[in-house]
């Protein structure tokens, strides 16, 4: 819907770096080999896992599954185009937020690539937004974003800013993608397509390979909405946390209440 990214507006100089640019394509290409080669990592992170199924209670497609299989073929996509790839998780397992985010944070040159898919009570809501919250992961998530809805049959709900705990403590460009609603009978269906999945995958894939062309997306801000969210919900929480205070915070919590928080 919204894909007013910058620089399509050609100025004489602008038209000049083009010119300037394509003379040294052959250099541009030797920097975009060594870049895919060796240089960058790329962090994906599978949303939930192990006890943390992910989506609302009584969700019959469990979110934990979905995330991992699309964040495989990501992994096998990214790495034979010659990016080191790391995972916070790969297989069935709980990795807490705060090693999600350690993993992250332990490589210098190196992005985040969050993996989820969406969740709510409403069955009719439906399709894909991309989440970042510094500014230096918003031409990541823009390209994320206009790939994947790109190559996707689902709606676009835009480029998000929110301050999600694992887009907010990593130090690197980190997004999180929604990659539809495991609760709209459609998208769900889609979902458990394993060729619907190769295509998000490489389709993420484009955006991590573009994410320095595109420019910045517009976006819809939501840092406001979280701050508050995330009070009324330690509030209401209280309770239950006191009770069980030892067990920590599921992997994706977060998320997982802002899917349902969005819908409200
Ligand atoms: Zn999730």
């Amino acid at each position: 819907m919204q894909r007013n990214f910058c620089g399509l507006r050609l100025s004489v100089g602008s038209l000049m770096v083009v010119l300037v640019a394509c003379s040294s394509s052959y250099a541009a290409r030797a920097v975009r080999s060594s870049e895919s080669g060796d240089s960058l990592t790329v962090v994906i992170d599978a949303g939930h896992g192990g006890h943390d199924r992910g989506g609302i209670p009584g969700q019959r497609v469990a979110e934990k599954n979905m995330t991992l299989d699309v964040a495989q073929r990501l992994r096998n996509v990214l790495s034979g185009a010659g990016y080191h790839v790391v995972m916070t998780r790969d297989s069935d397992v709980f990795v807490p937020l705060a090693t999600r985010v350690a993993i992250a944070n332990s490589y210098r040159n190196a992005i985040f690539v969050c993996i989820h898919f969406n969740a709510t009570n409403r069955m009719g809501a439906s399709g894909i937004e991309t989440y970042f919250y510094t500014r230096d992961s918003l031409p990541l998530a823009s390209a994320v974003h206009y790939y994947v809805t790109g190559g996707a049959p689902s709606a676009n709900r835009g480029v998000r800013r929110r301050g999600y705990y694992v887009l907010r403590k990593t130090a690197i460009p980190a997004v999180l993608v929604e990659c539809g609603f495991l609760t709209n009978p459609t998208e769900a269906a889609y979902a458990q397509t394993a060729s619907y999945r190769q295509k998000l995958a490489e389709e993420i894939a484009a955006g991590v390979r573009g994410r320095s062309s595109l420019g910045s997306a517009s976006y819809i801000d939501q840092t406001k909405v979280t701050r508050s969210e995330r009070h009324s919900s330690k509030r209401s929480h209280k309770k239950s946390a006191r009770k069980k205070k030892s067990s920590s915070k599921p992997a994706g919590s977060e998320a997982r209440s802002g899917s349902i928080n969005r819908e409200a």
